[in-house]
């Protein structure tokens, strides 16, 4: 049997790294395993680890590395994940990443390619923050992008009523990158240091960004 292939995408908000790991998941029968899904699927089958990770969460505490790991672990051997994981929000750190290299490696397995989406942080604010969409019917528009051809109505249903989401501002979307790239930076220079680092132009179009994606994937799973 061979071992499944590891994958971890490094994106921020806004980036798609959802729609490309949904997408990959199809394209390359790849799973993609969140921590907290993890967590809750453990706690449910009633495994040691995911036992141990109850009684902690259970006492507000915050699940340990090793018990995140062992859940990983457990899971890596299941039978749905012989094509590979995508990994999502784990590791988060350094000292994490450091820690799931040892784990894969007692297994003689590794993290094949950690991609990271790369988006030019300007160009995203003004994205985010030029969101809007019709109150009635829900389609989005962008105030240079996307606007509706008919100022304040919408082109869809003729609604006038639009609305902002409060967080969709230059100042929320300008810290929420911040906070990336302070959490990521160690991850990246880990990886890159490790020789697995890829990095995808992410600010072109869906369809674009799936195809940067493709031939990195296509290695990382042989
Ligand atoms: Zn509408």
């Amino acid at each position: 049997m061979t071992s499944p292939a590891v994958l971890i995408l490094l994106g921020p908000p806004g980036a798609g790294k959802g729609t490309q790991a949904r997408m990959l998941e199809e394209r390359f029968g790849l799973i993609q395993l969140s921590t907290g899904d993890l967590l809750r699927a453990a706690v449910a089958a009633g495994t040691p680890a995911g036992m141990a990770a109850k009684s902690v969460m259970e006492s507000g505490g915050l699940v340990s590395d090793d018990i995140v790991l062992a859940i990983l672990k457990d899971r890596l051997g299941e039978p749905d994940v012989t094509a590979g994981v995508i990994l999502d929000g784990f590791p988060r750190t350094a000292g994490q990443a450091e820690a799931l290299d040892d784990l894969l490696a007692g297994a003689g397995q590794k993290v094949n390619v950690a991609i990271s989406l790369e988006v030019d942080d300007e160009a995203m604010i003004d994205r985010v923050a030029g969101r809007y969409t019709c109150a009635a019917c829900g389609e989005g528009y962008h105030d240079t992008n996307k606007r509706p051809q008919r100022d304040g109505t919408c082109d869809k249903c003729g609604g006038t009523a639009f609305k902002r989401r409060a967080d969709d501002n230059a100042d929320t979307a300008r810290a929420r990158l911040e906070a990336y790239h302070a959490q990521t930076a160690p991850l990246i220079a880990h990886y890159r240091s490790h020789g697995v680092l890829e990095t995808i132009d992410a600010m072109g179009s869906i369809a674009d960004i799936a195809a940067a994606l493709d031939p990195i994937v296509t290695r990382a799973v042989q």
